[in-house]
């Protein structure tokens, strides 16, 4: 359920990289337990609002709030910590590792050093460890893959390899998880499951900013959607009307 006060605020964000201006004062909120798509043409600033939120990227002016606290200007292991988690497309599965593992070693509550030198179920904390796994194996479920934990991760498909990537973005049961284009190089019946799973994330309470290109994928999945193009948002509303936005399909379209 919905709050009045949006679990996300961003305010008036620009960023520019040199005489490049990625994000031109955009503003938007996220509601609690909403999925909120980010659109928009090649290069109109998904990815950099997605780093911004992130803590990857410093904004050059404007501010971004997690539940009141301003996280823009923080560090990224800050943001992460203040409740923020996104999947890092450059992050390595262990290929070695069996997926459990995998999962497990981003859980708070892991010593990862113990969990590389193979050393689980040996010495002490066992009660973190016991946490850890009982996490990670839910969070495997919750993507239909628990049945995959004993497996080496070396060993799965590309799409099983992103639902690990996403399993191990929530493990730590985040407020907010942020995706980009987390359907990327997926075949047509796994992009459908995605969307099922994200949804049932958001029914059980996380909020989710999901950048996605694919406008039917979008409108399946999204509460609302915001649209960029060219650092601009140019619009914002429910995901059936705004797709059905002249200006945004001029955007996709048109130029
Ligand atoms: P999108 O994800 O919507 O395709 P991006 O956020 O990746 O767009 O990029 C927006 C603009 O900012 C582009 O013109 C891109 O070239 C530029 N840009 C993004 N990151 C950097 C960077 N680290 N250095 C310089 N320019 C960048
Ligand atoms: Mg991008």
């Amino acid at each position: 359920a919905r709050t009045a006060e949006p679990l996300l605020k961003v305010e008036n964000v620009s960023k520019s990289f040199g005489g490049i201006v990625a994000l031109k004062d955009v503003s938007f909120d996220v509601g609690r337990g909403e999925i909120l798509g980010l659109i928009g043409p090649n290069g109109s600033g998904k990815s950099t609002m997605i780093n911004a939120c992130s803590g990857i990227v410093n904004v050059s002016s404007g501010r971004i709030a997690l539940d009141g606290q301003v996280i823009s200007g923080l560090p990224a292991w800050d943001v992460h910590a203040a409740g923020v988690s996104r999947i890092f497309q450059n992050v390595r599965v262990w290929n070695s590792m069996a997926v459990l593992e995998n999962v497990m070693i981003c859980h708070p509550a892991t010593r990862q050093a113990r969990v590389l030198a193979g050393a689980i179920g040996t010495g002490r904390a066992r009660a973190d460890e016991e946490l850890a796994r009982d996490d990670a194996l839910k969070a495997l479920d919750l993507m239909g893959i628990r049945h995959l934990a004993g497996r080496r991760a070396g060993d799965l498909s590309f799409g099983q390899s992103r639902l690990v990537e996403l399993a191990r973005s929530i493990v730590n049961k985040p407020r907010l998880l942020l995706l980009d284009e987390p359907g990327a190089g997926l075949r047509g019946g796994l992009i459908m499951e995605l969307a099922e799973i994200l949804k049932q994330l958001r029914d059980q309470g996380m909020t989710i900013l999901v950048v996605e290109h694919r406008v039917k994928l979008v409108v399946s999945m999204c509460d609302r959607i915001v649209v960029l193009n060219l650092g601009d948002k140019i619009a914002e509303g429910p995901a059936q009307g705004v797709a059905r936005d002249p200006i945004v399909i001029d955007a996709y379209l048109g130029g």
